[in-house]
């Protein structure tokens, strides 16, 4: 065993993040840029966490392919017509793989250049001020004075599910993308489930999703989820909602599955895709040796500045709670590294931008009609649908939908929710919106481009006005 202290410690100043996925690297590198002297733990041999190996990016570079695929088909309504593509999956795979080292690669550079030391290797906390890291069959002690937990989340596996077999993937090997089968059962609508079925939907498969509350995305509001709904209906094969997965077991050809809520009961697949959430990855940490507290669901509990009982030791990301996104792991990791530097930092967003990127993309952020109904707040509801934008015809995408929740009274915006192609990178005035406390009116006299997607941001407050010059409504009150 080699004992190391980290370098240019100076009673304060080393930082050690253990995990370097979008909370940690981005927290390791404001750190290193704040004078830090800043140790980065991971398993991989680069920088990118779950995210850019196996998650947000390959499968975002997938369903990049599955849009061109379904705007290659759609084009026929347009007098364009393609022969059906022919798909090299080895290829295909190669490009999505490309795509993580581009970015991974990237990452260390970026490590480097900031003097951010990496090392491979599995952490575990001897006590508050010690981490032990094992990389092979050698262990290196890291001292530290500070440290950040950003270990991330992997798929929650239920009992009844977990079954070795090649052919029950998770949403890591489904990434793999190692055969199109004839058929795949995906268990759970939510974001990993419609993204990767429509992913192997694209490509050939015929997708059954199996959802156990009585509609897909159930955090969504369900008039947005009712615009998503019709075109999945017509992408998968089948949408069984409020089904439940008793069991499944390899069958030798195929998975054999027990279903409840659904006849008949008994079915076979080629493929199951179990995507029922994901659990944070705090077990096997040493947290034993230090006075960090997980909650009954196993997440770190932490504070405003994202502190953990143990003073010397914080944690971001979906180890320190939900929703489980990578752009709120990225900004946790600002506040911690701020608090550490005694800056009065605090955790507090007014908006988190939820995107599922599915076709059409489905979007929210800030306070849903559903919250709104809920917690009894009094608010306006205002929607546009994209029948009359002039941009989605031009797209031949009239299937959309915008949505403001509006304070009631004060019009301020309380939430904004768009589903329709683009609404992902749409969402982010809407963000902006709620963030800065913008009212309807802000939105309407803000000028947008024409023709955009875009406008139908500024057209929803107008509607409240009814002064739309393309749609007339009456608005409803939640
Ligand atoms: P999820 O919570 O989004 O969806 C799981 C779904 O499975 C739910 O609708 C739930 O009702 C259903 N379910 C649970 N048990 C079931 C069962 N036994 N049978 C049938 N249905 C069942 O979880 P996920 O899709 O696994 O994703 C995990 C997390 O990863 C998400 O919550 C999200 O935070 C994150 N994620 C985000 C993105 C994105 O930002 N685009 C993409 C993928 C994952």
């Amino acid at each position: 065993m080699t004992s190391e202290t980290a370098a240019g410690g100076n009673g304060g100043n080393r930082l050690v993040v253990l995990g370097a996925g979008p909370g940690g690297y981005p927290a390791a590198f404001l750190a290193a840029e704040r004078g830090m002297d800043v140790t980065l733990i991971d398993v991989e041999e680069h920088p990118g966490g779950v995210c850019l190996y196996s998650g947000c990016i390959p499968s975002k570079a997938l369903l990049h392919v599955s849009k061109l695929l379904h705007e290659t088909r759609e084009a026929a309504a347009f007098g364009v017509t393609f022969s059906e593509p022919a798909i090299d999956l080895d290829a295909l795979r190669a490009w999505k793989d490309g795509v993580v080292s581009k970015l991974v690669g990237g990452l260390s550079t970026l490590a480097r250049a900031r003097r951010v030391k990496y090392v491979r290797g599995y952490g575990r906390f001897r006590d508050a001020h010690t981490l032990r890291v094992q990389s092979d069959h050698e262990f290196v002690d890291v001292a530290f004075d500070h440290a950040i937990i950003a270990t991330g989340s992997r798929p929650a596996i239920p009992p009844a599910l977990d079954v070795e077999s090649q052919r029950v993937m998770d949403s890591t090997t489904a990434l793999a993308l190692e055969a199109v089968p004839g058929s795949l059962l995906v268990v759970g609508g939510g974001y990993i489930g419609l993204e990767l079925g429509s992913v192997y939907a694209s490509l050939g498969s015929e997708v059954t999703v199996v959802e156990m509350t009585s509609g897909l995305l159930p955090g969504a509001d369900r008039d947005l989820v009712a615009v998503l709904e019709k075109r999945i209906d017509q992408q998968m094969h089948e949408v069984l909602l409020g089904t439940t997965v008793l069991g499944l077991e390899d069958s030798g050809d195929g998975v054999s599955v027990r279903l409840s809520g659904a006849e008949p009961s008994e079915r076979t697949y080629d493929r199951v895709l179990v995507a029922v959430g994901r659990s944070p990855n705090t077990a096997d940490l040493g947290l034993d040796h230090t006075a960090v507290r997980e909650n009954e669901r196993g997440f770190i509990e932490t504070d405003h500045q994202r502190r953990t009982a143990e003073p010397s030791i914080f944690a971001i990301g979906d180890v320190a709670g939900e929703p489980m996104l990578a752009h709120k792991a990225t900004h946790e990791a600002r506040v911690a590294v701020e608090a550490i530097l005694g800056e009065p930092a605090s955790w507090d967003p007014a908006a988190i931008p939820a995107v599922v990127f599915t076709d059409p993309e489905l979007a929210w952020c800030g306070l849903t009609e559903a919250e709104a109904t809920e917690r009894g707040v009094a608010v306006t509801i205002v929607t546009f649908p994209w029948t009359a934008s002039g941009r989605a015809t031009t797209l031949g995408r009239s299937d959309g939908l915008t949505k403001l929740v509006l304070e009631r009274g004060t019009e301020r915006v309380l939430g904004v929710g768009i589903v329709g192609p683009n609404a992902g990178e749409l969402i982010a005035e809407g963000t902006l919106a709620v963030e800065m406390g913008a009212r309807a009116d802000d939105l309407r006299f803000t000028i947008h481009a024409h023709p955009t997607l875009s406008e139908t941001l500024m057209e929803t407050a107008e509607v409240l006005f009814n002064q739309s010059p393309h749609y007339i409504a009456r608005r409803k009150r939640a």
